[in-house]
């Protein structure tokens, strides 16, 4: 029976402001959408926080046997400055200062995302489209809004008609706001905007002649407002009412109360039942900002190469120091805590480490049921990974009693204790445990040592058949030996 069936999932929704038991439109499949990266500049640290707490949301509904089809764009085109639909496109004004096409801009970035996702052990999403990928579909769901009366065009750009929405919809349901409030463009009241009404948006926008990102449409050359993408591709890929929707809670108003808008009037439905926003993360106890100096890249964190946090910490200690905050919490990065992170991450891996060495007796002192439950109630309370890790550092004192001989788990126990050890450390919170990938590696070299012995004496001995084939054996396993003087080496490819 898949896991799902017997855990009660319950998901704090940023739209009710309550956690509400989880239940998907289709049994036993999730489909989720999170607001991925504007591919401008390198990886923040603070999106960093918010993929990497999805990349848990993602690995725990797979964990419980969902078949979960998880979409996270990448914006690269349409992102303007600011959020009042005024100012450069992000990546096309990083193309002129940087002399380079936007699309070499796109590349880069995109290079530089996966990268870090890659050395923080993310799992890639179902599908990562893209905005550029997606211009077609964007006009067309520009004209279905224009069609129902909830658009206009003005000077060939068009703007979504936030009053005429708010009529029968609720602009503003997600982010809290006020109509008055929910205003989009400052200049408007100057005349310098096209819009009806300050609390309008973008849906296209006509192109300037010094602007190189641009499309035919039927309004104009121009591109699509930075919301629309996320409504098309999230209609798409999950439909027009799917389960989960994630961000950072900067993106609450405008972007997904815009999103809510657009979907909403084109389908007529509710287009998400969950809305999840994580917090946000401050640096040494203050916002991070490049201008100040309070500044760090994720990967500056691995290399060390950095004036904040005084040394090196590993992908997992980061990992681990992420899901020791709850997602809705502020997080505080410091150097400080991240060494007191490193020391309990140290603590769990050492006693993981220990759990092949473990021999079962013939009683158990531990309750393992219990705690086994006590990990997914955690996790099933809206993914709450600080309670889960305190439950984890129960199983650490029980196998370091074990290594004293205080305490013991009978066979049926010990396996239940080690799969959910190892599922809640490695397959969920996606931790690895970097000392024993050491060891392997040193056992890899002590065994290829061993055979290059071999194979020295099989030489003396005038056996060129044994030292061939220990050779060439070696080599279709991607290891490489090289003779030199000094003895032989090896290369692993
Ligand atoms: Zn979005």
């Amino acid at each position: 029976m898949e896991l799902y069936k017997e855990n009660q999932l319950k998901i704090y929704n940023s739209l009710t402001k309550s956690k509400e038991l989880f239940k998907p439109v289709t049994e036993g499949r999730v489909g989720m959408y999170v607001c991925g990266p504007t591919v401008y500049s390198n990886a923040h640290l603070g999106n960093v926080r918010t993929f990497m707490f999805f990349d848990v949301v993602y690995r725990y509904l797979l964990h419980l046997g969902y078949k979960v089809r998880y979409v996270r764009n990448i914006t690269d085109a349409g992102h303007l400055e600011n959020d009042a639909d005024e100012g450069e496109d992000r990546i096309a004004k990083k193309a002129r200062l940087e002399e380079i096409e936007p699309m070499e801009v796109v590349q880069r970035y995109t290079v530089d995302f996966h990268n870090v996702l890659n050395n923080y052990n993310f799992l890639p999403p179902s599908i990562e489209p893209t905005a550029t990928g997606h211009i077609v579909e964007q006009i067309e769901m520009i004209k279905e809004i224009m069609e129902k009366g909830f658009a206009y065009e003005v000077n060939g750009s068009v703007y979504f008609d936030v009053l005429k929405y708010n009529e029968t919809g609720n602009y503003g349901i997600l982010s809290g706001r006020k109509i008055e409030e929910a205003i989009h463009n400052t200049r408007a009241l100057d005349g310098q905007s096209d819009k009806r009404s300050p609390q309008d948006f973008a849906l296209w926008k006509k192109a300037d002649d010094r602007h190189i990102m641009r499309w035919p449409s039927p309004w104009s050359d121009g591109f699509p407002g930075w919301h629309l993408e996320c409504s098309v591709m999230s209609t798409k890929y999950l439909g027009e009412q799917f389960d989960i929707h994630g961000g950072g809670m900067d993106l609450k108003f405008p972007h997904h109360e815009c999103e809510i808008a657009q979907s909403q009037t084109c389908s007529g439905v509710k287009p998400v039942n969950y809305w999840m926003h994580t917090n946000m993360l401050l640096l040494n106890s203050q916002k991070m900002a490049k201008s100040t100096g309070n500044f760090i890249l994720p990967n500056e964190i691995l290399t060390g190469e950095n004036n904040i946090l005084g040394k090196p910490f590993s992908a997992s200690v980061v990992r681990f120091f992420n899901m020791q905050a709850n997602y809705r919490s502020i997080l505080d990065f410091s150097g400080e805590a991240l060494e007191a992170a490193e020391k309990g991450h140290a603590k769990l891996m050492e006693a993981v480490d220990f759990l092949g060495k473990i021999e079962a007796g013939t009683t158990s002192t531990f309750d393992v049921q219990k705690w086994k439950q006590d990990c997914y109630d955690a996790m099933n309370d809206d993914f709450n990974t600080p309670i889960l890790i305190s439950h984890l550092f129960e199983s650490v004192k029980v196998i370091n009693q074990i290594k004293e001989g205080k305490a013991s788990l009978t066979t049926d126990d010990l396996e239940v204790f080690k799969n959910t050890i190892n599922a809640f450390v490695f397959d969920v919170l996606g931790l690895m445990n970097e000392t024993s990938e050491g060891n392997n590696s040193d056992k890899l070299s002590g065994v290829v040592e061993m055979l290059i012995s071999m194979r020295k004496e099989a030489r003396e001995n005038k056996d060129w058949a044994l030292s061939d084939e220990i050779r060439d054996r070696l080599l279709e396993l991607g290891i490489q030996l090289k003779d030199g003087r000094e003895g032989t080496t090896f290369t692993v490819n």
